[in-house]
């Protein structure tokens, strides 16, 4: 067996101590340690069983697979919590890079405490310099991927912070005609005989821009939600002239014919099936998962990414979706609260609930009568955690809800 070649690399020569990779993918043949040197190495923390360990997995390779194509220098060595050698084979089977042999606990085991993981997935960046007291390791390296993916090659801390400087100042230069147009179009899509309206048009008004895609249930089960809670803000809008208040949909459908009965339901706008701007949204506001909302003022500027919640939690009278809107309703709220009774009997639920709120034991919660998230005000079973909006709760008489 290889021992351990002089490696500059500190760490990898402190804890590599059999010097013996696996190579995934096609044979299992071993590679030597020094055929690392001067390579940026990702050390990959991650196991098959756990689902975020899954979904950044898919991307750890599409991020690999593009720098190896253009001959980045980049290695990914995966270090497994596998919990046995099939799991850790079948796993394995995904991943072009490297690997820690399963059986080798010895090295997984220093690896592990070396960069004291406490949680996968788990990318720790070594750069080839890093050669005595380790500064250069980069131990975020999963949020810089999903952040940045490609682009934050080489993964040091300097290019992490450029990133996140240009960020800024995109976000500080946004607007709404660099949001949702390109060289290519400045229209985006409505249901009128030419579809085309002109970014231009929409400039100065409340913008919501909402990631859906029909595939997905919970944004199936929104849209309905939404639209009535749209036709409601304009019709409001129009009663009192001046504002306006527009949706986007940005779509995530698999196919065009998914996209066309989808967007079909909708009374708003639209960006084309595929454009190229969907994607590079995505990324900007960093959405991560859909059905997602985010609203823009009618200065161009992002007023919150939490407009699906908002919708959720205050209907209608969530717009224009600001911190200044967002304090008056919880004021209102409060004042309400005054004359809600202290407990009531729910229709859906044995028990007796009782009014919380963020100071007596609330918090944010997911309604169990509407499904929807809540936060603040609602009626909670002290016995068993069942809770509800305070506007969901259907009273009913004592003595009327089975097994009091
Ligand atoms: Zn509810
Ligand atoms: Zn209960």
């Amino acid at each position: 067996m290889w021992r351990t070649i002089a490696v500059h690399r500190f760490s990898l020569t402190l804890t590599l101590t059999r010097g013996i990779f696996i190579l995934t993918y096609h044979t299992g043949n071993l590679v030597k340690i020094s055929e690392l040197e001067g390579k940026v190495i990702g050390l990959y923390f991650s196991a098959n069983w756990y689902p975020p360990c899954r979904n950044f997995n898919q991307l750890l390779v599409d991020v690999y697979e593009q720098l190896k194509s253009n001959g980045s220098n980049f290695e990914i060595v995966f270090v497994s919590s596998d919990e046995g050698l099939d799991a850790f084979n079948n796993y394995r089977q995904t991943m072009p890079w490297l690997s820690v042999p399963f059986s080798d606990l010895e090295t997984k085991k220093s690896l592990n405490r070396k960069f004291e993981v406490e949680g996968i997935p788990c990318l720790i960046i070594l750069q080839p310099e890093d050669n005595k007291d380790g500064t250069a390791t980069f131990y975020d390296g999963v949020e810089m991927i999903y952040r940045y993916g490609v682009d934050a090659f080489p993964f040091t801390k300097d290019k992490f912070e450029q990133l996140q400087r240009e960020e800024k100042m995109r976000h500080e230069r946004q607007t709404l005609a660099n949001l949702l147009t390109n060289p290519g179009r400045d229209y985006i899509l409505d249901h009128s005989i030419t579809r085309k309206v002109p970014v231009e048009s929409l400039v100065g008004k409340t913008i919501g821009l909402y990631f859906s895609g029909q595939w997905c249930v919970p944004c199936v089960k929104f849209t309905p939600k939404l639209i009535s809670i749209y036709r409601r803000i304009k019709q409001t809008l129009e009663e009192k002239g001046g504002e306006d208040f527009e949706i986007v949909f940005v779509s995530n459908d698999r196919d065009q014919t998914s996209f066309d009965s989808y967007f079909g339901t909708m009374p708003w706008l639209a960006l084309p099936f595929e454009d190229p701007n969907i994607k590079t949204l995505a990324k900007y506001f960093d959405v991560q998962g859909i059905p997602c909302l985010i609203i823009i003022g009618p200065d161009g500027k992002t007023v919150t990414k939490q407009g699906r919640y908002l919708i959720n939690l205050y209907q209608e009278n969530a717009y224009p979706f600001t911190d200044a809107k967002v304090e008056l309703i919880e004021k209102e709220l409060d004042e309400a609260a005054k004359s809600l009774p202290r407990s009531e009997l729910h229709e859906g639920h044995r028990h007796e609930l009782t009014l919380v709120s963020e100071g007596t034991g609330g918090g944010p919660f997911i309604c169990c009568d509407c499904d929807e998230q809540g936060s603040g005000w609602a009626y909670q079973c002290l016995e068993c955690g069942y809770e509800v909006h305070t506007k969901c709760v259907r009273a009913v008489a004592p003595g009327s809800v089975e097994g009091r």
